[in-house]
């Protein structure tokens, strides 16, 4: 016969999974010499085989009864009878916190008989019918399903008869009058008496909250949390003797903190109430006092709450947050748990637990959830606002910001430049939007996921994004967004919170982000602990800069078509695109080249003496160009305006006198116009010669490096020479070339051969070296299977985990975040978007295979990924356990991923 009840004497305060969180804490505190009242725990198996059959399990009750009876002991307490009665109180507690999620009857073991002993012993009618009513009623609630309105009716009926608003004034024949209607109503609605048995009272009031494991409430808390069984299975119920903090003035009831949860600091915290029961604190019925007005109020025992704290912490070696009863002068200590804690307070107190030597420096790193980081990284919402969302979308980059809505990205730069706050909204972004990025201080797009263009082009730079807001219909002639019944106009100011999705109409006010002391303190264990790397996404000189004051070791890719994008290089790319021969396209790139050298000049600066990580050029061409569907309006709006003209100079010639007409027409002359139209028609064939089916699966990355072999050129010989020109000027410099969305060995031997030639001349004109790493991207299923191959002239691998991953489900990124993801996720077809979260069975298994192929043949090759799923901790744990050199995320990812990186060591040597 199993046992399946234990004494808090007993109990192994361990075993959370048997008897639950707050049972294990209560026989562990006890055990170390705590004042916790006597109690027992019935286990969680009973509850499991309650819930599995038809009723308690046999012997459940005997070993109930015998526990009862030590605890009359223990108390010279009686139960169900005696003029000094033993009240206990019947808790849920699972082995993780949900809190509020189960059910709780307090004050059992009341019935005529002990009231009248209860009011004998205390000699305080009043406190007695007061505990009696409240009984009644939880007891009804929780045990017999009534529903708390068929009382609070006779209660707020009598307290109106008194003439009293608080509960505190009701006198002890109102809660009596009160407790005789509430046994009426449990005979109303239970149809039967209330029972006055106390052991009957105990058996229902365990049932009940066993029920309440598989209550609708709870279901739905462990779903959204992810509590599975393995976690978390049944409750335990804990039966504890009652102690009041409501017996007089010598009594108090209050929760602590044994550090400020909000801050971090070390100091008492917490509030309380004297004369009053551990609910009146919780319900906000009065006001509790700071805990510290209990020194001054009884001093004797505010020292023994102190003893307490540090007792529990010292024990714990954990913040702890507990729950305390002095009753006529005795301190009890009714529940501990791990205390929740902001980001700020949780770092603050793992540096300094680790001063204190309660904790080690890698207990004090596991212990900071790394993803809690994000909340110090980037401004956040005042808290106090009482503004209403008015749309909701994806939290696509974190941060908040305020500013005017501006519907297209040239006006966003006009009116930054011009010092305004301005939040870029547009239906989804394109590449030539860039300008409008960098003046904005946030982003929303009614359409696309969490790694559409605007989200990360937003993550790269730090900004706050929401994307993807469905509600919100965005008319950019009209220059205004319509969300339901409302109507946004270009120059409303709204607020985006790109942490939660949410975004508001007006300005909010932000709290600054705060990189404190203990966080750099702490992310510097963090990285003399971890073996991965971890580089940055990075693409223009400020972001590698930002990168670096995050903590980057490096850039691991910089995208470098985004310096493409700004507005004094896109016409020179447009260009080169819509040029038809060799030697066109060699002028417009020639013209490029000391652009991109100068920008490379100022990343490795910043960067140095870590390495930079260059990717040539990816994307297909025609993302440089603007849609057809724009081009074929703006052509149609030429052509309306070259017959304007010409019915000008028509209207003109039938004056007999010369007029002058203002310089801006005169600019915009025929001549103008004909050439304006001349080279869109020229743009509009080349969109249409562009155009392809499937363009991310078609002329892109390396393909077009083989095919324009000039562009690669370009590209390397800028990135060569901004190497020579950094190491003229001492600068210590690590280039590596990335060749993207390879599958051959021969087309990296290819550009690799156009490297070696540019390079011998180069060092030949200067008569100097220049170093080098030479790579390659794995973001196709071939370039995985074929990595031993790769490996034979690649220095490096970094795996594009965004590629790879719609290449290895052959999903397009954007069409599967738009339509099925979100669905598949929620029906349990999917566990985690793929896109953020790397999909370890599918997607892992190729990385692994190629790992293993890159290392055979080369031993010290130099691994890492630099998708989004980078900057996430489970995938850094797989990256770690699979052995890569580094992982690169954006930015501000950076100090989670240093974090992750920690604990990713940590966790395998444990698991080894
Ligand atoms: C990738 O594919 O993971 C990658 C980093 O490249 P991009 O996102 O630019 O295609
Ligand atoms: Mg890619």
């Amino acid at each position: 016969m199993s046992k399946h009840v234990y004494s808090f004497a007993e109990g192994d305060g361990q075993n959370k999974k048997l008897l639950g969180g707050k049972g294990a804490n209560l026989c562990e505190m006890t055990q170390i010499g705590i004042n916790v009242p006597p109690g027992f725990v019935i286990t969680t198996e009973a509850c499991l085989e309650y819930l599995d059959g038809d009723g308690l399990p046999d012997s459940l009750m005997d070993e109930v009864r015998e526990e009862i009876e030590q605890l009359e002991k223990a108390t010279g307490k009686t139960f169900g009878k005696g003029p000094d009665p033993l009240l206990v109180s019947v808790r849920s507690g699972s082995a993780l916190s949900m809190p509020g999620m189960m059910d709780t009857v307090l004050n059992l073991g009341l019935n005529e008989d002990t009231l009248a002993g209860l009011i004998e012993q205390t000699g305080d009618e009043r406190f007695a019918y007061d505990a009696y009513r409240r009984f009644i009623q939880l007891f009804g609630k929780v045990a017999l399903g009534i529903d708390d309105v068929y009382f609070d009716e006779h209660f707020d009926a009598v307290k109106q008869q008194a003439g009293v608003k608080a509960d505190v004034s009701l006198e002890a024949e109102h809660l009596k009058e009160i407790s005789e209607l509430f046994l009426d109503v449990v005979r109303q609605q239970a149809g039967r008496d209330f029972p006055s048995d106390v052991i009957e009272q105990l058996q229902l009031a365990v049932e009940a909250v066993f029920r309440s494991w598989m209550g609708k409430r709870a279901v739905d808390y462990r779903r959204e949390f992810n509590i599975t069984p393995d976690l978390a299975n049944g409750t335990a119920v804990n039966i504890c003797t009652m102690v009041f903090g409501n017996k007089g003035n010598d009594c108090a009831t209050g929760v602590g903190f044994t550090r400020n949860p909000g801050t971090g600091e070390n100091e008492m915290f917490g509030e309380y109430l004297t004369n009053a029961q551990g609910e009146d604190v919780v319900a906000g019925i009065r006001t509790p006092k700071p805990i510290v007005d209990l020194g001054d109020e009884m001093p004797e025992q505010y020292k023994q709450l102190v003893e307490l704290r540090n007792t529990l912490e010292t024990h714990y070696k954990e913040v702890q947050d507990y729950e305390f009863t002095i009753e006529k002068g005795t301190l009890y200590c009714l529940q501990t748990r791990n205390g929740k804690m902001n980001a700020a307070a949780t770092v603050k107190t793992s540096v300094e637990m680790f001063g204190e030597k309660l904790l080690t420096r890698n207990e004090a790193l596991l212990r900071v959830p790394p993803e809690l980081l994000e909340q110090l990284l980037h401004p956040t919402l005042d808290p106090n606002n009482d503004a209403r969302v008015v749309a909701q979308g994806l939290p696509a980059s974190p941060g908040a910001a305020s500013g005017k809505c501006v519907f297209d990205a040239d006006l966003a730069e006009k009116l930054g430049n011009a010092g305004e706050q301005i939040i870029l909204v547009r239906e989804e972004t394109r590449p030539e939007d860039i300008h409008g990025f960098f003046a904005a201080q946030g982003i929303l797009t009614s359409r696309g996921g969490k790694t559409s263009h605007a989200a990360v082009v937003a993550r790269g730079m730090g900004k706050p994004c929401v994307a993807g807001a469905e509600g919100i219909v965005v008319d950019v002639a009209a220059r205004l967004a319509r969300v339901g019944e409302r109507t946004i106009h270009e120059g409303d100011v709204i607020t985006l919170d790109g942490g939660t999705g949410e975004v508001y109409l007006g300005a909010i006010p932000t709290i600054p982000a705060h990189f404190s002391d203990e966080l750099a303190e702490l992310l510097g264990w963090a990285d003399e602990t971890a073996n991965l790397k971890v580089m940055a996404n990075a693409d223009t000189p400020d972001a590698a800069k930002r990168a670096s004051e995050y903590g980057a070791m490096g850039i691991g890719l910089c995208r470098t078509e985004r310096m493409f994008n700004a507005t004094d290089r896109l016409p020179i790319v447009i260009d080169m695109i819509l040029a038809n021969s060799e030697e066109d396209r060699k002028a417009a790139l020639d013209r490029l080249l000391p652009i991109q050298r100068d920008d490379f000049v100022k990343v490795f600066t910043v960067m140095a003496p870590n390495p930079v990580t260059v990717r040539l050029l990816d994307p297909p061409m025609h993302e440089f160009l603007p849609t057809e569907h724009d081009l074929l309006e703006q052509i149609e709006n030429l052509e309306v305006y070259r017959k304007i003209v010409r019915g000008r100079q028509a209207a003109i010639a039938t004056l007999d006198h010369a007029v002058d007409l203002p310089e801006a027409l005169q600019e915009l002359s025929g001549e103008h116009v004909n050439d304006a139209l001349a080279h869109k028609e020229r743009m509009l064939r080349k969109v249409r010669e562009l155009e392809e089916v499937n363009p991310m699966l078609g002329h892109r990355g390396v393909r077009i490096g083989i095919t324009y072999p000039e562009i690669y050129e370009m590209q390397i010989q800028a990135i060569l020479e901004a190497a020579m020109q950094c190491a003229e000027n001492g600068v210590d410099v690590r280039p590596e070339i990335m060749v993207p969305q390879v599958i051959t060995l021969q087309e990296i031997t290819h550009v690799r051969r156009a490297a070696d030639e540019i390079v011998a001349r180069l060092e030949e004109e200067s008569g100097k070296k220049v170093a080098f790493k030479f790579g390659t991207m794995i973001e196709t299923v071939r370039a995985c299977t074929r990595a031993w191959h790769l490996a034979g002239v690649a220095e490096f691998f970094s795996f594009g985990t965004n590629d790879l991953t719609q290449a290895t489900f052959s999903f397009s990124r954007e069409d599967a975040e738009n339509k099925f993801l979100p669905m598949y996720n929620e029906m349990g077809v999917l566990q985690d978007n793929p896109f953020e979260v790397l999909d370890l069975k599918g997607v892992g298994k190729l990385i692994k295979m190629a790992v293993q192929g890159g290392r055979e043949q080369r031993e010290d090759l130099k691994i890492g990924i630099c998708g989004e799923q980078g900057g996430h901790p489970d995938s850094i744990q797989f990256c770690h356990d699979v052995g890569l050199n580094y992982v690169s995320c954006s930015g501000p990812r950076v100090p989670v991923a240093r974090l992750a990186a920690a604990q990713a060591n940590l966790r395998s040597q444990v698991t080894n």
